[in-house]
C-alpha cells in the first residue's frame, strides 16, 4: 500500500496562516485620537480574516495624512504623488490582476487634485478597494479648506469661513458612469467599518468606501461631538447590504431600509443632512471591468493563465457575434 507524502513525513504540515502581525509594520505616526489608527486596524483585520498573502497585497496612496497608510502595512506599498493614487493603483491591477489592491486617498488627494483620476478609476471599475479618508480638511499641511470642508469652515486659507459649498463624495461617485459599489462608514464605529471594508473586498469591481474620519488636531468640531452620539448615525439596512451582528446593529437608533440596487434612493439618502447615513448605498456586481482586458500572464499559475486567456477570447467571441 502506498502512503501519501504527508503520512510518510513525521513533521506536521501546518496550514498557512497569517496573523495580525504579518500585516503590521512600524508605529503609525498619526496624532493620538486620529481616525487613521482604527482604519488601519480594520484593514489589517480584513486582510487577516481573508488570509490575503502579504506578498500578494498592495496598498497604494497619494499624499496626505491618510496616504502614510502603506508605511504601516506589512504588505507591498506605493506612497505616490498628490492625487495620483488612482492611476498607480489601476496600473498595478491592470498588470497584476492576481494582487489584492487597496487604494488609500484623502479628501484633498481624491476630490481636488486627483478628481480627474477619481472619475476615470470609477469608470474603469478595476477590482480594488478604495478607501477615502474624509476628515474635511487638509491635515498634513495643517488646516487648509478642502473640497469636502463644510461651508463656513474656519481654516488657514479661509480664516473668516470657507465660501463654497463642499463636494459630496458619495453623490458624486454615484453619478459617475459604470459605478459599481459605493458605501459609507465612520472610523468610530469599528464593527460597521470592519464589515463595510470586508464587503468591499468581496466586490468583483472597484469598491468605493468613504470613511468619515475624525481629525482631532484640526477638525475637532466637525465630528468630535457627534462621534459619541448614536442619534447622528443612520444605518442603511438590507439583506444585500452591510451585515452586522445583532449587538452592533441594535446600537443604531435610526435605521433606513434601503435596497442597494436602488440608485435613485441611494442618491436621495446621500443628501441627508441631519445625520450620517452608513451602509451600502449601491452595488451592481455585473458592470464591465477593465482589468479583465489587462495582462493575464504575470503572477498566475498555468491553470489561471489558461482560464484568463479563454475568458479574454470569450469577450471577443461575444463582441463579434453581436456585431
Ligand atoms: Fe490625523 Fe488630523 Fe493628525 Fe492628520 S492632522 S494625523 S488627519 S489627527
Ligand atoms: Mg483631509
Amino acid at each position: 500500500m502506498i502512503s501519501s507524502a504527508q503520512e510518510l513525513c513525521s513533521i506536521p504540515m501546518p496550514e498557512e496562516h497569517y496573523g495580525m502581525d504579518d500585516y503590521n509594520k512600524g508605529v503609525a505616526r498619526w496624532c493620538p485620537g486620529c481616525g487613521g489608527h482604527s482604519i488601519l486596524t480594520a484593514v489589517q483585520r480584513v486582510c487577516k480574516d481573508k488570509q490575503y498573502p502579504p506578498e500578494k497585497t498592495v496598498c497604494v496612496s497619494g499624499i496626505g495624512c491618510s496616504s502614510r497608510f502603506p508605511h504601516y502595512m506589512g504588505t507591498y506599498g506605493f506612497h505616490g504623488l498628490h492625487g495620483r493614487a488612482f492611476p498607480v493603483a489601476c496600473g498595478v491591477k491592470f498588470r497584476r490582476p492576481d494582487l489584492h489592491v487597496f487604494t488609500i486617498t484623502g479628501d484633498g488627494d481624491c476630490c481636488s487634485i486627483g478628481a480627474g483620476h477619481w472619475i476615470h478609476a470609477i469608470r474603469y471599475n478595476m477590482k480594488m478597494v478604495v478607501l477615502l479618508f474624509d476628515n474635511g480638511i487638509y491635515g498634513l499641511t495643517k488646516k487648509q479648506t478642502s473640497p469636502t470642508s463644510p461651508q463656513g469652515t474656519h481654516s488657514n486659507t479661509h480664516p473668516r469661513g470657507s465660501i463654497l459649498p463642499p463636494i459630496n463624495p458619495i453623490l458624486t461617485t454615484l453619478s459617475l458612469p459604470n459605478v459599481s459599489f459605493v458605501a459609507q462608514t465612520t472610523d468610530w464605529n469599528f464593527a460597521h467599518m470592519y464589515a463595510t471594508i470586508g464587503k468591499a473586498a468581496d466586490h468583483p469591481g472597484l469598491a468605493f468606501v468613504r470613511i468619515v474620519q475624525r481629525c482631532p488636531a484640526f477638525m475637532k468640531d466637525l465630528y468630535g461631538d457627534i462621534s459619541g452620539d448614536p442619534e447622528k448615525l443612520i444605518l442603511l439596512n438590507h439583506e444585500n447590504g452591510i451585515q452586522l451582528k445583532d449587538k452592533a446593529k441594535n446600537a443604531f437608533t435610526r435605521v433606513i431600509e434601503h435596497n442597494p440596487l436602488d440608485m435613485n434612493e441611494a442618491r436621495e439618502i446621500s443628501e441627508i443632512k441631519d445625520g450620517i447615513p452608513v451602509g451600502l448605498f449601491y452595488q451592481n456586481a455585473s458592470n464591465p471591468r477593465y482589468d479583465q482586458y489587462g495582462a493575464h500572464n504575470l503572477g498566475m499559475s498555468i491553470a489561471d493563465k489558461k482560464i484568463a486567456v479563454e475568458s479574454l477570447l470569450d469577450n471577443y467571441t461575444i463582441r463579434n457575434s453581436q456585431s
